[in-house]
């Protein structure tokens, strides 16, 4: 007969009765019975022979299983998830075997002490496999115990027992259950409920979630969502597999703990401004103030046919269609994690996890079996999911149908045609989860009166677009913009927020604000018109940055001095294939018309990192925003970027035509690319070359501004560039954006460093975001800075600063303010200055 099992302490340590740890979980058996331990020693040891079954990725526990099944979890202090393995050094791995004794996982004990809730050690039976704890060895609580003292005995199981002692009903060899007391505040939404499917996947097992009669096959991740389960709700886990205690251990985490990236919580952690009661906080990327009815933007579905043809044809295109997207997310995916985007790659980890859903390949399948197309049956199944979701009346569940619906809309679009932009109703506050800039361009056309997007940044191109058309926007809002509804609501794209149902009083005040904004507008616009001079002396060219041809006549509407920045890479975007050489020359000689005869300055090509054409694809790189981008695409793709120069030289009049080259590190470049325009204008005939000028958007480029601009024309700083690489804070990353300041000192640094580079050599202008902030452009122009190339829409108010400001009394103050902390710092510095009263 089998005789008792021992274990042993797994260090020296002060005894604890369980029902004594100061942590319900533990206290309240919920986890196994056991005993824990006060540490005296800083290292943890195997309390019995056996295997490492699991080791948690934040290192603070260790599960491991004795040869008789039994399985024993060492949890190093209590909270000490939080720490994410700060401090905990483990020495053993899953799979491993060890000797009772053998060193598990060595600890800082002052680091732990210091950031965890306690030291106190659990040393749990999670899982008995049948056999039974008769005594605590000699000691009590309170004794001071040995490394290897025997802490807890068992006996072996008998025939009678159950396997785990448990229930009546015997479970299959490798089965566990577990209660588990939800801890998630939005309840369990689809990105715990994806990570749930993972687990199942990892550890091996069959993973079964019970909440009141109703059992649900992790597998499916919208039966997981439609049992609508909130914070608080008490579920039974069941697992079934090898690693089934693991997986437990890992779903428990997962359900009861509250998420690090509460979507909850994200939504007001991002943004700028303190939103009150009824308000919803957003980052302002373009400024302005609207009234009007929230309107949701989904985005049109493509066009597939209602009817399909033989069933086992359509179920295969169906098959193909899934896989298509599956490896698009999946390509997606790879790039959002080795770009460190974490929250995108978690959205697309719920995709693909519904992408591979059986419910919903089910429900498909089974509206192909009663006559529907491939496409058609995908949209009925997840249409009827929609409604499952919605009808669950949980916010954040009924949130994530913008998923469901993106998924629906990729699917179909392999097996249907293009749609058509949705309309949006005239003068509505439109929200959307996020917007591709032709996306941007077709709604702005429908006049809407503003926009709010749960993701996207200040200085993203749908940004960039927002405030060319003077359309107030604000980004970054975060989950719960999702769910806001409001008949007549607010929006306040100087503050950052959005009001959706606002008191009458606020909703009239709002209103009149508007109107005398526009009195005040028209009048600007007059003198907009007339040059920009500083009340110290100085003319500032305040020109414009288009996207082509219509934005340019915006331009010299509003008193563009110029075009500052013609990007035409939107000229590229969202097509099949590149703009002929005459469709480009057509849309760059419709700007210099528009500007009769005032300067116009082309980009070239600026493709790469957060701009990409689907029919050029660039190689899959680790860090595409430091890849092959801008400038330096010419390597690979001369053919293209000389069929745009060849565009530009057709121009009339060529003395108007500037040309200016992007993300340039060094004088190389723009040598190389002087030297192939000079031989296609030779090849075409044209004797007189057009400026060349180069844009300031990396370090590299500032700290040799001297070089360059013995070389170049012009120096334009991209100051959207020039901060993100700078600070190394992705542009687009919503999380980031409000640390994203061109006030930073080390920002204005380097933009010192090119004024003074370029002094007595070329003239430096600005065509990032910061020349139309009006504290940025202060310090700007204080700085030396001669020109400023904003938004259409913002020419009348820069100019009208301009006017106000005193360059020279400013630049007395920025040696004092380079020395200050941070972006914020000095922001509030620029502003107390500009705001002061001016003294005699
Ligand atoms: C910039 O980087 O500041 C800039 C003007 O270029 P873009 O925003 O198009 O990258
Ligand atoms: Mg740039």
């Amino acid at each position: 007969m089998a005789s008792s099992f021992d274990i042993q302490a797994p260090m020296d340590g002060v005894l604890v009765a369980l029902e004594a740890v100061p942590d319900p979980v533990f206290a309240g058996g919920t986890l196994g019975e056991g005993v824990a331990l006060d540490p005296l020693g800083d290292t943890l040891h195997a309390p019995c022979d056996g295997e490492i079954v699991h080791c948690a990725r934040t290192a603070h526990a260790v599960t491991l299983r004795s040869a008789g099944g039994v399985e024993l979890l060492i949890h190093l202090g209590l909270d000490t998830v939080n720490l994410d393995g700060a401090g905990i050094e483990l020495l053993v791995e899953a799979g491993q075997r060890v000797e009772a004794g053998a060193p598990l996982l060595r600890f800082d004990a002052d680091q732990v002490a210091q950031q965890a809730m306690s030291l106190i050690t659990p040393l749990i039976i999670a899982e008995p496999s049948g056999w039974r704890l008769t005594s605590h060895g000699t000691q009590h609580s309170g004794d001071t115990v040995r490394q290897g003292e025997v802490v807890m005995r068992l006996e072996p199981p008998t025939s009678r027992d159950a396997p785990d002692g448990g229930d009546a009903t015997p479970r299959r060899i490798g089965e566990a259950t577990r209660e588990v007391t939800l801890g998630l505040a939005a309840g369990l939404h689809a990105r715990p409920a994806a990570r749930l499917r993972a687990i199942a996947h990892e550890r091996n097992v069959d993973l079964e979630l019970v909440h009141g009669a109703t059992h649900v096959d992790a597998r499916s991740l919208s039966r997981l969502l439609n049992l609508g389960l909130v914070n608080g709700d008490r579920v039974t886990l069941i697992a079934r597999g090898e690693c089934a205690t693991a997986a437990l251990d890992d779903a428990e985490r997962l359900l009861s703990e509250a998420e690090t990236d509460d979507p909850v919580a994200s939504a007001t952690d991002v943004p700028a401004a303190e939103a009150g009661v009824g308000q919803l906080a957003g980052l302002v990327a373009s400024q302005g103030l609207a009234v009007g009815p929230l309107h949701h933007y989904v985005a049109a579905l493509p066009t597939v046919p209602q009817v399909g043809d033989d069933p086992a044809h359509e179920r295969a295109a169906l098959s193909v269609a899934l896989e298509n997207v599956d490896h698009s997310l999946k390509t997606a995916l790879g790039q959002a994690k080795r770009s460190g985007r974490s929250s995108e790659a978690e959205i697309l980890e719920a995709h693909l996890a519904w992408l591979d859903d059986p419910a919903l390949r089910e429900a498909a399948d089974g509206y192909v079996d009663s006559g529907r197309s491939a496409g058609q049956a995908w949209k009925e199944a997840l249409d009827d999911e929609v409604a499952r979701l919605q009808a669950t009346g949980n916010k954040l569940l009924a949130a994530r149908v913008a998923d469901l619906r993106d998924l629906q809309r990729q699917v179909m679009a392999r097996l249907g045609s293009a749609p058509s932009v949705p309309q949006v109703p005239a003068d509505a506050i439109v929200i959307a989860d996020d917007l591709t800039p032709s996306e941007l361009t077709a709604l702005a056309a429908q006049r809407p009166a503003g926009i709010c997007l749960v993701a996207g940044g200040t200085t993203s191109h749908v940004a960039i677009l927002a405030r060319a058309r003077g359309l107030p926007c604000l980004v970054a809002m975060g989950a719960m913009l999702e769910s806001a509804e409001g008949e007549m609501a607010i929006l306040d794209a100087e503050r950052g927020l959005l009001e959706p149902q606002p008191e009458r009083a606020s909703l009239e005040a709002m209103r009149e604000r508007i109107a005398e904004r526009e009195r005040a507008r028209g009048a600007a616009r007059e003198s907009a018109r007339k040059p920009a001079t500083t009340h110290d002396g100085r003319t500032i060219e305040v020109c414009a940055n288009v996207a082509g041809g219509a934005e340019a006549r915006i331009a010299a509407q509003e008193g563009a001095d110029g075009i500052g920045l013609l990007r035409s890479e939107f000229l590229f975007l969202d097509r099949d294939r590149a703009p002929s050489v005459d469709e480009q020359r057509e849309e760059y000689q419709a700007a210099l018309d528009a500007m009769s005869g005032k300067p116009v300055v082309v980009r070239t090509l600026d493709i790469g990192a957060d701009k990409q054409l689907s029919y050029l694809p660039l190689p899959n790189v680790p860090n595409p925003a430091l890849g092959v981008r801008g400038i330096r695409l010419w390597a690979s793709q001369a053919a293209l970027l000389n069929s745009q120069l060849r565009a530009l030289l057709a121009l009339e009049p060529l003395g108007s035509l500037r040309i200016m080259l992007p993300m340039v590190s060094g004088v190389g470049e723009l040598r190389a690319l002087r030297q192939r325009l000079e031989t296609l204008a030779s090849e075409l005939g044209v004797s007189r070359l057009p400026q060349l000028g180069v844009m300031i958007e990396v370090p590299s480029a500032a700290l040799c501004a001297a070089s360059l601009a013995a070389e170049a024309d012009f120096l334009s700083i991209g100051t959207n560039d020039l901060t993100q690489y700078t600070l190394a804070m992705d542009r687009e990353d919503p999380g980031l954006a409000a640390q994203l300041d061109v006030l930073h000192p080390a920002v204005l640094r380097l933009i010192k460093a090119t004024v003074e580079g370029a002094a007595g050599r070329c003239p430096v202008g600005v065509c990032g975001a910061a020349a139309g902030d009006p504290l940025a452009l202060a310090v700007l122009v204080a700085l030396g800075v001669e020109e400023l190339s904003v938004e259409p829409s913002r020419i009348p108010a820069v100019k009208a600063s301009l006017r106000e400001l005193d360059a020279g009394e400013l630049a007395e103050q920025l040696s004092a303010w380079l020395e200050l902390d941070d972006g914020a710092a000095v922001r509030a510095q620029v502003k107390a200055w500009l705001e002061a009263p001016v003294t005699a």
